[in-house]
């Protein structure tokens, strides 16, 4: 099967830098960014604070530095971190957390990824014999195992004002925070206002090869460069990659509606069949989550069968499959998805009536 006819629905990281941003790559103009020379890099750096209204931006090479850097930059060892509790930061990203910044998460369950300040308060630790103290709150902004959710405005702002009157840091992971400010018909600068940094993606549904931005104060971001060298994140000539991640930032948040649109209506489509529990309705963004357990195999099953008919699309645990729609895949394409999802379904159902 020839690579044009899968349909990737893994994940929006899967997106490929187009001609405009290979030609921009090609003819990126490169210097050693370790030394600050790389005039790409900077261009990048600056458009990305910018855009936020802040005073710095830093280019890392993946989510997961600009999260590890972020928490470092605000915390000493031996402090707590609030976090959801099937955040990126602590589900995902090896413990960095304790690993770099010596510092434990403190989380919170929620149902849909958004944290209350009424939450937060109630898990707060004051510096004294036995506890260590909060000094960092960290919000995942869309929260992606939740299905892509978005936090409302008024939410982040009293957790900011709140945390802000008790000399506390907030921390936004907004790997995909363009796509937060899509639904929300908002803009970045407004959605991350309040809190102290912002980590964004340019890898995932903004479509470049490499890339994300660590966005705050002068001073953080001074000093996160010198946590990014430290993890071995001094890139060099990276204007090359600078160049896809500067049209990807201009270009691209605009069509994201677009990619959540067809997440609605693949979300439609699947929560018709017999055996899937999805509440189409909840579905913000990009992402769709959903539980097959009613069909009796586990989601490791339920992928092969897919890949095997050119669907890609992974289990994010036995019962729960992840899908995520992006510029790679198309209206129809998701709507293909649907249709040989629901061969796939049909066969399953037939399989297991008892003979
Ligand atoms: C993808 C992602 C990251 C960072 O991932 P990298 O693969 O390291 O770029 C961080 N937070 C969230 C919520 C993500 O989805």
């Amino acid at each position: 099967m020839s690579e044009n006819e899968i349909i990737d629905l893994r994940s929006d990281t899967v997106t490929r830098p187009d001609a405009k941003m290979r030609a921009a790559m090609a003819n990126a103009e490169v210097g050693d960014d370790v030394y600050g020379e790389d005039p790409t890099v900077n261009r990048l750096e600056e458009r990305a604070a910018a855009i936020f209204g802040k005073e710095a931006a830093l280019f890392v090479p993946t989510g997961t530095m600009g999260n590890t850097i972020g928490v470092k930059v605000h915390t000493k060892h031996g402090e707590e971190v609030i976090c959801e509790a099937h955040c990126h930061l602590v589900d995902w990203e090896l413990s960095m957390m304790a690993w770099f910044a010596g510092c434990t998460p403190r989380v919170i369950p929620t149902d849909n990824g958004v944290m209350s300040w009424k939450q937060i308060a109630g898990s707060l630790r004051v510096k004294g014999p036995h506890n260590a103290p909060t000094t960092l709150i960290a919000l995942e902004n869309t929260h992606n195992m939740a299905g892509g959710t978005v936090y409302p405005q008024e939410t982040i702002d009293e957790i900011c004002h709140e945390a802000h009157q008790r000399g506390l840091r907030v921390h936004m992971d907004g790997a995909r925070v363009f796509n937060a400010a899509a639904a929300l018909n908002s803009t970045v600068d407004r959605i991350t206002r309040g809190v102290d940094s912002v980590m964004f993606c340019l890898s995932k549904a903004l479509g470049a090869p490499v890339g994300s931005l660590l966005v705050g104060t002068a001073e953080a971001i001074a000093e996160s460069r010198l946590f990014r060298k430290r993890l071995g994140g001094g890139m060099r000539q990276a204007g090359v990659l600078a160049a896809a991640g500067l049209i990807a930032l201009e270009d691209s948040p605009s069509v994201l509606a677009e990619d959540h649109a067809n997440a609605r209506l693949l979300a439609q489509r699947l929560a018709e069949l017999p055996g899937i529990r999805l509440d189409p309705s909840r579905v913000q963004t990009n992402i769709v989550i959903f539980d097959i357990s009613g069909l009796g195999i586990i989601t490791a099953e339920l992928s092969r069968d897919l890949q095997t008919r050119g669907i890609l699309a992974n289990g994010i645990d036995a019962t729960r499959m992840r899908m995520l729609t992006h510029r790679d895949v198309t209206r129809d394409q998701c709507l293909r998805a649907a249709s040989i999802f629901a061969e796939v379904v049909g066969e399953k159902s037939l399989a297991s009536i008892p003979v």
